[in-house]
C-alpha cells in the first residue's frame, strides 16, 4: 500500500499540509496541487513538512477554475485528498457568490472528472465539504443534534457564499458519482469539519480564516468576545479523519462531522488566557453586549446577518461516526486552542512576548469523547473566580486598557438606540452582562 500515490489537492492550505504530513510521515507517495510553483512562501516549506520522508512530496500545479493540470496531476493515484477550496474570511474579505462557488462547485467537478477518467487506478476520493453543508443557516434549532443526515438548504436566501459555495460542492460531488457508468466508477467519501482550529505548519497560514481568527483573539482585534457558540474541532483529527476515510471501506459513501463540542467563543478565550495570560499575552475574555454587536451590525453585514441572529443560543453536533466509525477521539479543547498558539508565536505568525516559554511546555491534558479537559475544569474554576475578584483588585496597566476598551465600547454602543425586535433579548442579554459583571 505505501508505494500507492495518493493525491492532496490544494496541499499548501492549513488543513491539507497536516493531511500530507500524516500521509508522508506513514511512508506513503503524495502528490500534491498548488496554484503556483513559484511561490516560495507557500512551496518551500512543503519540502521540509516531513524531512525524513521515504518519498520526497512530489508538486504540480494546478487551478480549480481551469482544466488545464488536473488529468496530470490525477494521473497514476489511486486515491484523492480534494481538500482545495476558497476560504476566506466573511468578516473582512470583500467576496461575491461568484468567486467562491465556481472554484468549489465547478472545480470540484474537474476534479472529478479526472478522477473517473483515471478510474483503472483511482479508487476513492475523499471531498472535504464542511458543517456549513450540514446546517448552514442562521437559525439553530437548540433541541436537535445535527448529523450527516442533515443537509442545509442551498436555496435558503440566509447562506452567506462561502456556505452556498460548500453546499452545493458537495451536493454536485454526490449527484456526479451517482450517475457514473460503470467503467468510469469510484468511492466518494466525504468529510464536514465544523470550524477548524490547531496549530498551524507554516506561516503562510497566517492568513488562513481559522488562523486569522486565533490572531483576532490573541492580538486583541476586540477587546472582549460575543456570546457565540459554535462547534470546534482540531485541524489534527481533521486530518487523521481524511486518512481514515480513505483507508477504511466503512467510509465509503457517507459523510462524517468531524467535531470536538460546541463551545461559547469564551471556552476558546478562556482556553488561551490560562495558559499565555502569564506570559505575557492579555487575551480578553469579557463578554460582549448584544448591544455592541448590534451596533457592529449596522456596519457590517456578516455581523447583522450570520452573528447576530445566532448570538446566545446554543448548538448541538453529533461526532457520532467521527468516534465510532472513523475511530478518532476529540483533542481537548485546550489543547488544540494552546498548540496552536505555541505554534503560530514559533512560526513569526503572533508577536514573541518577554516572558514566552518555548513550544511544547504547555502540560498535557487528557483528552475526553466530547473533547472537556477534566484536569483544566479546576483551572476554569479557578479563572472564573480570579475574573470575578478582578473587580476589587488593583489592576495591572494592560488589565485596566482591557476594562477602558470594554466600558468605552459599551458607552459608546448605548448611546445607539437598539433595534424594537431585538429588545426581549437584549434585555435578557443586559441581565446576563449585569451578572457576570457582579
Ligand atoms: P486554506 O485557505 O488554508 O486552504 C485552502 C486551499 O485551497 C489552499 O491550498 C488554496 O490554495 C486552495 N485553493 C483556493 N482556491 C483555489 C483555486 N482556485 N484553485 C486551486 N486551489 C485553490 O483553508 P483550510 O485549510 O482551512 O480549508 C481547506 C478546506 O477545508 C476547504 O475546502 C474548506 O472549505 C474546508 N473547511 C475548512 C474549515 C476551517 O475551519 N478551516 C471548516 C470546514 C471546512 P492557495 O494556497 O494557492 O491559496
Amino acid at each position: 500500500m505505501s508505494e500507492e500515490l495518493i493525491l492532496v489537492t490544494g496541499v499548501s492550505g492549513y488543513i491539507a499540509s497536516h493531511v500530507a504530513k500524516l500521509l508522508l510521515e506513514d511512508g506513503r507517495r503524495v502528490r500534491g496541487t498548488v496554484r503556483s510553483l513559484s511561490n516560495e512562501a507557500k512551496v518551500e516549506p512543503l519540502k521540509n513538512l516531513v524531512p525524513d520522508a521515504k518519498h520526497p512530496l512530489e508538486l504540480v500545479e494546478a487551478d480549480l477554475t481551469k482544466e488545464e493540470g488536473w488529468d496530470k496531476a490525477v494521473a497514476d493515484c489511486t486515491g484523492i485528498l480534494h481538500t482545495a477550496s476558497p476560504f476566506p474570511d466573511l468578516m473582512t474579505a470583500n467576496v461575491t457568490e461568484e468567486d467562491l462557488v465556481k472554484p468549489a462547485k465547478e472545480g470540484t467537478l474537474i476534479v472529478l472528472k479526472a478522477a473517473a477518467a483515471h478510474a483503472s487506478t483511482v479508487k476513492r476520493v475523499v471531498v472535504t465539504s464542511s458543517f456549513a453543508a450540514v446546517h448552514g443557516e442562521t437559525n439553530v434549532d437548540a433541541e436537535k443534534n445535527y448529523n450527516e443526515e442533515d443537509w442545509t438548504d442551498a436555496e435558503s436566501p440566509d447562506l452567506d457564499a462561502y456556505t452556498k459555495s460548500k453546499v452545493l460542492a458537495e451536493k454536485a460531488a454526490w449527484d456526479f458519482v451517482k450517475e457514473l457508468p460503470d467503467d468510469q466508477k469510484f468511492e466518494l467519501s466525504v468529510i464536514n469539519p465544523v470550524f477548524v482550529l490547531g496549530p498551524p505548519l507554516m506561516e503562510s497560514h497566517k492568513t488562513s480564516t481559522s488562523v486569522t481568527y486565533m490572531s483576532q483573539i490573541i492580538n486583541r482585534t476586540y477587546p472582549a468576545v460575543p456570546k457565540l457558540m459554535f462547534p470546534i474541532c482540531d485541524v489534527r483529527d481533521v486530518a487523521k479523519a481524511h486518512i481514515k476515510a480513505l483507508d477504511l471501506p466503512e467510509a465509503a459513501d457517507n459523510r462524517h462531522i468531524i467535531s470536538t463540542n460546541s463551545f461559547w467563543m469564551k471556552d476558546v478565550a478562556l482556553a488561551a488566557s490560562k495558559e499565555f495570560r502569564q506570559q505575557g499575552y492579555n487575551v480578553p475574555t469579557c463578554q460582549l453586549p448584544y448591544v455592541v454587536v448590534w451596533v457592529a451590525g449596522l456596519f457590517n453585514k456578516t455581523f447583522k446577518n450570520h452573528l447576530l441572529p445566532r448570538l446566545g443560543k446554543p448548538m448541538k453536533v453529533d461526532n457520532k461516526r467521527m468516534v465510532e466509525t472513523l475511530g478518532i477521539e476529540p483533542t481537548a479543547l485546550d489543547c488544540t486552542v494552546q498548540d496552536m498558539v505555541y505554534a503560530m508565536v514559533d512560526l513569526g505568525i503572533l508577536r514573541k512576548a518577554k516572558k514566552y516559554k518555548q513550544v511544547g511546555s504547555r502540560a498535557e491534558v487528557p483528552p475526553t469523547a466530547n473533547g472537556e479537559v477534566e484536569e483544566g475544569k479546576k483551572d476554569d474554576e479557578k479563572e472564573k473566580k480570579e475574573e470575578e475578584g478582578d473587580e476589587n483588585k488593583e489592576l495591572e496597566p494592560e488589565d485596566k486598557e482591557e476594562k477602558k476598551d470594554a466600558e468605552e465600547i459599551k458607552r459608546d454602543a448605548e448611546k445607539e438606540a437598539p433595534p424594537k425586535e431585538g429588545k426581549e433579548e437584549k434585555s435578557e442579554e443586559q441581565k446576563e452582562e449585569a451578572e457576570a459583571e457582579k
